[in-house]
């Protein structure tokens, strides 16, 4: 249940994490210390209630008044007043149980989807194409109704109601028992599940302070690519590029590729700028600064020669190469502390990496390392390497691992298909009416596809586009979409059929779901998935003709190295927070010293052999590392979710009835979920299989 969270989806190809779990938990002031007298009280009201219920009730009563304890702190009130309560608050028979089950849920919905409303509208000027932004806007926009909801719950008991009638789950009794569990009894879980921990203000306002901080050191981590200059003191970017580690940095790798005069210089001292940053031996003083010209390879820095930008420098700057003082791995090791004083509060879930697991991704840590290693080693690597190396026509080197070369020429031109778009959609209005006949072509029925339009609402975004859905039946899932003066172009039109689709997703788990606590998808991975697959039939909605075989091979092909490439930055990541726990006491520097060789170990395991080149270090420059609380494995897992329902709804042949079947399942573990969607639960089979075939088919066209 996503309770008391507002899911906004961004647009498509989300390059940032949308939640960190660690800075939207709910806070609450307290001790967590168990009282003096709750043994004795406990035991006492456990004869009591089992001799009022019968003995039926034994187990219920044991694990309710354990939930209620564990939770109840000195200022919930005495042994008299937890006595009161709990004989009050148990629901010891199932008529009971069933009334107090209902108006939880039916209550939670009207609670989520007004504080949902209020977050929409807080949000218009932020995020509507709607004239300027003032700066009180933003503050509306950052204002969260919902921040206190669960500390309130805390408060006037409503959360121990619910502990004390239904069960805490770990996500082994979720795997092995869940299978068997009614829907129903689902829905209990998730409701229980909402009030898991109860952690103070004090802590959730570190791990917020850490997080921010560590935010605000990544987004002004820029390198100024004019003022680089290679062994012969040569330019080879434009003046004023100025590249964002690691976004901006990898994403002009990838460009690169095209520029066949200096791309390979630009992507090999990119490559240099990277490791200088994973190393901390960049000198500090080139950090977001254009008045320094810097060789990356000797590390020599002097006064820019040239200008291209009217940044002044810092007073007193000293233009020396000192190197930046493992400031990286303080912020990161600033958010491991943070949220390690999560853990005493957070009982079913005892540390960050069993909260992003069991909590988040619901997929045992050990599976998840065990489906990336499976790309990993696949076979299929050193052939895909062959083969991109002979694309390139020169051996592979470590930047490769971002090669964007697999990219299919589409039968029109982006200025032809700009033209179609527009034409077709001058405004999103025109959109907004054209939904019904979309959904149609892609396989809708004319009923479900006139529900869904009624049930969206289409805005102009300011941005490139989102989806944000409703929180409670009646409310409509919005669909945010740019539209230029001139109309759509087709960017904006291909992400509006991406975000449309997560909107026919909210639309369809929400209100067709059984239960409303059930609402939505196991992680967002999975509408990720869902809203591709729509938006991979786009130029089909245009009455365009598909894209051939030989382009959807070659757009596997890419996804297969995207997720080669991002499994083993998981697995750094990975290593990364084991070590941080393993060594709590531990120094930046030495958590520097640890990164590198956690990065290496991964990179001579599984890169190693392919790009015949030992101890790289490159897999450890992903930003996300930093500031994110090990979010990077959901990457890997979201291209490998995304495979296996495409691969179903190819099987089917029909994507309007699989996408409703799939979407009603709602939030229950990703692999019951799949289970029910594919009949197989997650796994790397999909994409490997998808692979193999995209690869026989790109060698024999070749
Ligand atoms: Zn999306």
């Amino acid at each position: 249940m996503r309770l008391f969270l507002v899911l906004v989806l961004c647009a498509s190809l989300c390059s940032v994490p949308t939640i960190s779990g660690e800075t939207i938990m709910p806070s609450v002031a307290s001790d967590n210390q168990t009282q003096p007298w709750m043994k004795a009280t406990s035991e006492k009201l456990q004869k009591q209630l089992i001799a009022k219920y019968g003995e039926d009730q034994h187990a219920r009563v044991d694990r309710g008044l354990l939930q209620v304890a564990e939770f109840w702190r000195a200022e919930d009130g005495d042994a008299a007043v937890f006595e009161d309560f709990v004989l009050s608050n148990f629901a010891g028979d199932q008529t009971t149980l069933n009334t107090m089950f209902n108006r939880f849920q039916n209550l939670l919905e009207q609670l989520n989807g007004h504080m949902q409303e209020i977050n929409r509208e807080f949000r218009q000027q932020a995020d509507l194409d709607a004239g300027p932004v003032l700066p009180f806007d933003d503050l509306f926009a950052a204002y969260d109704p919902a921040a206190h909801v669960v500390d309130d719950f805390f408060k006037n008991k409503l959360a121990f109601v619910v502990l004390l009638n239904f069960p805490l789950t770990s996500l082994q009794e979720r795997l092995e028992q869940g299978p068997n569990w009614s829907r129903q009894q689902w829905a209990e879980v998730r409701l229980a599940q909402a009030f898991s921990k109860r952690i103070p203000a004090a802590v959730n306002l570190e791990v917020a302070r850490a997080a921010s901080e560590a935010d605000s050191y990544i987004s002004q981590y820029n390198i100024w690519m004019f003022h680089l200059l290679d062994q012969n003191g040569q330019r080879f970017f434009p003046p004023k590029l100025r590249l964002l580690s690691h976004w901006n940095l990898r994403d002009e790798i990838k460009a690169d590729y095209s520029d066949a005069q200096h791309g390979l210089a630009k992507q090999r001292s990119i490559q240099q700028v990277m490791e200088r940053i994973i190393t901390q031996t960049i000198p500090n003083v080139v950090i977001n600064n254009p008045n320094v010209d810097w060789n990356p390879w000797t590390n020599e820095v002097k006064p820019a020669a040239e200008k291209d930008s009217d940044l002044a420098p810092s007073p007193g700057e000293k233009i020396t190469n000192t190197a930046e003082p493992s400031t990286r791995y303080a912020m990161l090791l600033k958010t491991y502390q943070a949220a390690r004083k999560v853990d005493p509060y957070s009982p079913t879930a005892p540390t960050l990496i069993a909260r992003r697991f069991d909590e988040d991704r619901e997929i045992p840590e050990q599976r998840v390392r065990e489906m990336l290693q499976q790309v990993l080693t696949s076979p299929m690597v050193p052939k895909i390497a062959q083969l991109i190396q002979a694309r390139l026509g020169r051996p592979l080197e470590p930047f490769d691992i971002w090669y964007d070369g697999f990219r299919a020429r589409g039968a029109y031109t982006e200025a032809q298909l700009d033209a179609i778009v527009s034409k077709r959609y001058p405004t999103a209005d025109a959109y907004k009416k054209d939904i019904p006949n979309i959904l149609v072509k892609l396989g809708f029925t004319p009923e479900k596809a006139q529900y869904l339009a009624d049930n969206i609402v289409v805005d102009p975004a300011r941005g490139s586009g989102h989806a944000m859905g409703a929180a409670m039946r009646g409310e409509k899932a919005h669909l945010r979409t740019r539209v230029e003066s001139a109309g759509m172009n087709y960017k904006g039109f291909n992400i509006a059929v991406h975000e449309m689709g997560h909107n026919v997703e909210q639309t369809f788990s929400l209100n067709e779901i059984d239960y409303t606590l059930l609402e939505g998808v196991p992680n967002t991975a999975f509408t990720e998935a869902l809203a591709m697959v729509l938006q991979g039939h786009d130029l089909e909605v245009l009455g365009l003709a598909a894209p051939d075989a030989q382009s959807d091979a070659l757009k596997t092909l890419n996804d297969f190295w995207n997720t080669y490439e991002i499994s083993g930055v998981a697995l750094v990541d990975m290593g990364v927070w084991h070590w941080m726990y393993d060594n709590p006491n531990a120094t930046p520097a030495q958590l520097r010293d640890a990164t590198l060789e956690i990065a290496k170990n991964i990179w001579n395991k599984f890169y190693a052999p392919v790009f015949g080149k030992k101890d790289v270090v490159l897999l450890a420059v992903y930003s996300h590392m930093i500031d994110s609380f090990m979010y990077l494995p959901d990457y890997p897992i979201g291209h490998l979710i995304a495979f296996q329902v495409e691969e179903q709804m190819k099987k089917s042949g029909a994507i309007g009835p699989e996408f409703e079947r799939m979407a009603k399942m709602g939030h229950v573990t990703p692999d019951m979920w799949m289970i029910h969607a594919t009949g197989k639960p997650v796994g790397a089979e999909a994409l490997l299989a998808a692979t193999e075939q995209s690869l026989a088919r790109v060698n024999t066209a070749k």
